[in-house]
Order: structure tokens, then C-alpha cells, then sequence
């Protein structure tokens, strides 16, 4: 059959562009089947999209590569980066992603069997087919590419330490809720960043890591064995320090902590609870009638606040929309940066307080409710606030950073905290949403689309993703969009569920087969989003109906 595509592709050579349509079906190679999903219509439109199964007894994995889903979707990880490699110069694509080690469909293990899904411009000479160089793609280097994803042809001991760290860092991160913790951070990783557009680990002058004694913890994971680092305790831990020592670097580790990294990313013991959120202000989203009562009351418009919708959020009310809708999809851990809030939010000051009376101060600051929000419902906050002590009164341990090194000032910052009240938080009304408002199609067929890593395109929608900082794949855009749609599609929306509930089920379904349960019909690269991502951009739908 091999030869049959390849004498094919041949015998096409010359003619109009459109004859590569027929190709559409399976090839079968001695060691693997080739799918063409779809053709691309013309040399501009969009790549065309393969997919290639290699059997169990061709790829020999060994069982302990595959046989936990944690391991499988290691070692599925490792050969999409294998793959990528080996394409470098080819015109077929494959979809490996960052530093960061997702469930991605360009690769999948099931039952010992790989399967990969690949782009390729089909070639053309203008609008010909240009047979001979589709046959070198398809005929030469696809099957030089399966060649090199065999086991035996691999770097076992590179594969299997691959899929060694992302199971220690997902052990690690399992054990957090019995450790106390939200976060730890291994002495000995590497925080910063090569550049702000690069995501790779600084070189050279970087510092490494190393906990104050006081804060170290002391974990045994399957493959490392005993290592030691920064435990964040549950409760309210305060960042601190002068600019440019390192907090935000810190804060954003945290926030890609709920995802594992490759090894010599710096970062693979550097874990978040799976439910961290990152909270930002974002003047200018839309809110869709959100409850925002505990942080806005009595605004001068006479709005509901508990029930708030705005085309046009200011700093403030978009905060603390934020905040609501984080907990409303189930977050337990909020992850805040002085940086990006909006500082009325956050701190009101004695002064302030003595010039603007409580009556006419719409706004219960942040810092009232970070205690009811721990002690009512159970959610930490990690904060990172060097411009203003309020929070001293507030925190259960403040972490000072000086020349990128964390120091525990907890007892200093204690003698140096004053009474506080707090308010009452009362949890955000769950919201049920009417799946005829999230609607996929545009002119008749299911459109889902992204545009770098700012917005998705879902129906006749735009959605501003902008802001969302733990979309850290662009395949994950396309994999919110695809959770969008199931959500609809799939009736899991509505029936009287609770977002949160719709949320509950979409993961009961992706349980069996991962983020492919996603993809059907979709011909192209995604990537698994988690719940609060799903969230997040369903609460940026402009098309949004609340039904409760
Ligand atoms: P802050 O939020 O405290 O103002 P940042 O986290 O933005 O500080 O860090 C300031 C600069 O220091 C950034 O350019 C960052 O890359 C660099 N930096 C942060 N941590 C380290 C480290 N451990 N070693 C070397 N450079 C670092
Ligand atoms: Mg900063």
C-alpha cells in the first residue's frame, strides 16, 4: 500500500491542485497506517491534516512507560518532542508544545499503541501538485519519523527520566492537601525566565532557589528520593520585599505550578494546588450577571450587585468578578500580584477611611475578606504586595524576598500588624447558564478558531483570553473552545446544573479518553484545558444568558 501512495502521488504529479482530495482515507505502511483526515483546498488554506497509527508490537513501549495515566501522558509528551525534532525541516507539522507537559491530542497512548495526528501543506508548484515532494513527506521522512519513535531506536533512560519528573511532580502535588500546603517550591529550582518572551530557564546569573529553614519542608517523591523547599501554608501567605527582588517571578512560578515541566525547565518541583487561579483586575471585560455583593454594595447607580452584569468592567468590580467566578468553578487557591490589581480593591487605608466614610465607600477591600474567605470557605491567598503593610494584620506568614532570596519575617511583620475587623463573605450564588447562549456554529458549521494567544473565535464570538494567565498553550485555546462547545453540544449546560456542577461532568467525561473526548470533527491541534480556563472564557462570552 506504501507503494500504492507513493505511485499515486506520482501519477498526480502536474495535475490541479484539487486532485490531492482524493488521497482523503488509509494507507497502510508495513509498520504503521497512515490516516488523511482532511485536504487543504488550495495551497493557502489552512495545513492538511494526517494521522498515523503505530501499533503496540512496532512501537514496543515497555509497560512501565505507559501503564498510569500520569506515565502515558509523559511518555506520549516525550515523543510528540521526539517527533518535532525529527521533522525539523519537513513541511509535516506536529503540535509539541512549551516547557509545559499537557495532554495534547498530536500524541496518545492507548493501550500501548501510539497515535499522532500532524499538519502538512500539501505541496504545489502554484496550483499543480507537486507529486515528488509530497512523496518525500509522506513516503520517506513520515516513515523515518515512526522509525525514530520505536522504543528501541529511542534514549530509554532520557524517555523514562522524562517520564520519572512528571511523576514525582505530580506526586508532589498530590501530597500538598496532606502537607498543609498550596504551593512548594524545591530548593535548587530555577524561577526566572530567559526573557519576557521567552519561557526557557535564565542562564547563567540566575539564582537558585533555597527556602528559609523556618518554611522548609522536606517531601520523599518516587524517583528524587527526599527533597527539600519552600512549604506555602494553607491560610494567607504575604509576599514581600523591594521592587525588582523577585516577587512576581516567584508568584509566577506559582502560577504554572498547577502544571508539570520538562526536566531542565527549573521548574519541576515548583507545584501549585491543581485549583490555583491567578486573579487580575481587567478593566473593560464584560460581566454576566455575577455576584460581586461581598466586595461591591450600594453603588451610586443603585446596580444589584449580587446579580452584576456590565458591558465595560472597571478595575475594581472586574476584580472582583474575577474572584467570584474563581470560586464559583471550585478554586480553593487564589495567587494575586500587587502588580495587576486594582489597588481600591485591595487596601483602604486609616486615613482614607477617616476622610471617606464606610457608607459612602462602595468597596469592602480585599484585605476584610481574605480571613472569611480562609476561615468560612476554605481558601487560601497567596499575595505578593510590597507597597503597602495592611496586609500584615491579615497574614498567617509573610515571605520577604531580598536579592531574589526568600527570608521568613513572619514574627516581624506580626509585631508591626494592628486590629482588624473583618466583613462577612458570603459565597457567590451559582449561576446556571443557558447552553443555547454558548453556541459554536457561525454559517452553519462548528467554527472554533484562536488568534495567537489572545482570542478565541467561537461561533459568531470573540473572546478575549488575553488576560487569562494560565493559558500557557495556544493549544489550549482551541481546547477551551472544544470544552465550550461540549459543554452545549453535549447537554451538559443547563437541566437546572450549576456551572460548576457542568464543570463536574465535562471532567467525568474526559476521564476515559483524555483531551480527545473534546475533539470530534475538529481537525487540528489542541490541548487539555483545565475547568477554570473553561470557566474564565465562558464568563467572557459576549452571547452568555444567566437563566439563574
Ligand atoms: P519584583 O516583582 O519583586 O519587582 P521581579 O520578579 O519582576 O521583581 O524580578 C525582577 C527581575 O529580576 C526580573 O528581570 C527577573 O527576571 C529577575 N529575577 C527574578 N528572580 C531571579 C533569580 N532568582 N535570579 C536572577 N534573576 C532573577
Ligand atoms: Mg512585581
Amino acid at each position: 500500500d506504501d507503494a500504492r501512495l507513493a505511485e499515486e502521488l506520482r501519477r498526480m504529479d502536474g495535475s490541479s491542485y484539487g486532485r490531492y482530495k482524493s488521497l482523503t482515507g488509509d494507507w497502510s505502511f508495513p509498520d504503521f497506517t497512515l490516516t488523511v483526515d482532511r485536504v487543504q483546498s488550495d495551497p493557502f488554506a489552512p495545513p492538511s491534516r494526517v494521522s498515523v497509527r503505530i501499533p503496540a508490537d512496532v512501537a514496543e513501549l515497555p509497560d512501565s512507560a505507559w501503564h498510569s495515566p500520569v506515565r502515558r501522558r509523559a511518555t506520549a509528551d516525550y515523543l510528540v518532542r521526539r517527533a518535532y525534532r525529527e521533522l525539523k525541516g519537513a513541511r509535516l507539522r506536529i503540535d509539541a508544545g512549551g516547557q509545559e507537559v499537557l495532554d495534547r491530542a498530536a500524541c496518545q497512548i492507548r493501550d500501548g499503541e501510539v497515535l499522532l495526528r500532524l499538519g502538512i501543506e500539501m505541496p504545489g508548484h502554484g496550483r499543480r501538485i507537486d507529486g515528488r515532494t509530497a512523496e518525500r513527506e509522506l513516503c520517506e521522512r513520515l516513515p523515518d519519523m515512526v522509525d525514530a519513535l520505536r522504543w528501541p531506536a529511542l534514549d530509554a533512560a532520557e524517555a523514562a527520566a522524562f517520564a520519572d519528573t512528571v511523576e514525582d511532580t505530580c506526586a508532589l502535588r498530590d501530597r500538598l492537601p496532606d502537607l498543609g500546603l498550596v504551593a512548594f517550591v524545591a530548593d535548587g529550582s530555577v524561577l526566572p525566565r530567559r526573557s519576557g518572551v521567552s519561557d526557557l530557564p535564565m542562564q547563567g546569573s540566575a539564582v537558585p532557589f533555597r527556602s528559609p529553614e523556618s518554611m522548609r519542608v522536606s517531601v520523599s517523591l518516587p524517583h528524587a528520593g527526599e527533597v527539600s523547599g519552600l512549604g506555602i501554608a494553607e491560610g494567607i501567605t504575604l509576599i514581600v520585599g523591594g521592587g525588582f527582588h523577585g516577587k512576581s517571578t516567584l508568584l509566577h512560578a506559582l502560577e504554572r505550578g498547577v502544571y508539570d515541566h520538562v526536566p531542565g525547565d527549573g521548574r519541576e518541583l515548583v507545584v501549585s494546588r491543581a485549583d490555583a487561579v491567578k486573579i487580575r483586575a481587567e478593566e473593560g471585560r464584560q460581566v454576566e450577571r455575577t455576584d460581586i455583593g461581598a466586595f461591591v454594595r450600594n453603588l451610586p447607580t443603585g446596580a444589584d450587585t449580587s446579580d452584576f452584569s456590565t458591558e465595560n468592567a472597571s478595575g475594581s468590580t472586574s476584580q472582583a468578578a474575577n474572584i467570584a467566578e474563581a470560586l464559583e468553578a471550585g478554586s480553593t487557591a487564589l495567587l494575586i500580584d500587587e502588580d495587576t490589581t486594582a489597588t481600591n480593591l485591595m487596601i483602604r487605608d486609616a486615613r482614607m477611611q477617616r476622610l471617606v466614610h464606610g457608607d459612602r465607600e462602595p468597596l469592602t477591600p480585599f484585605v476584610d475578606l481574605v480571613r472569611p474567605l480562609r476561615r468560612d470557605h476554605g481558601v487560601s491567598t497567596v499575595l505578593v504586595m510590597g507597597g503597602s503593610g495592611d496586609y500584615f494584620d491579615v497574614a498567617d506568614q509573610v515571605v520577604m524576598l531580598d536579592g531574589y532570596r526568600p527570608y521568613d519575617v513572619t514574627d516581624r511583620a506580626r509585631e508591626l500588624a494592628a486590629e482588624r475587623t473583618d466583613a462577612d463573605f458570603a459565597a457567590p450564588a451559582a449561576r446556571v447558564i443557558d447552553p443555547r447562549s454558548v453556541d459554536a456554529t457561525a454559517r452553519g458549521r462548528s467554527r472554533i478558531k484562536r488568534r495567537d494567544m489572545d482570542v478565541l473565535t467561537f461561533g459568531e464570538n470573540e473572546i478575549d483570553v488575553r488576560n487569562l494567565a494560565q493559558l500557557v498553550d495556544s493549544g489550549q485555546i482551541i481546547g477551551v473552545g472544544l470544552a465550550m462547545r461540549l459543554l452545549a453540544e453535549g447537554g451538559l449546560l443547563g437541566d437546572d446544573r450549576t456551572l460548576a456542577e457542568a464543570l463536574d461532568a465535562l471532567e467525568e467525561r474526559l476521564e476515559g479518553d483524555g483531551v480527545t473526548a473534546l475533539g470530534r470533527g475538529y481537525a487540528g491541534d489542541y490541548v487539555l484545558p483545565r475547568r477554570y480556563e473553561i470557566a474564565a472564557a465562558l464568563n467572557r462570552l459576549r452571547s452568555l444568558r444567566v437563566l439563574r
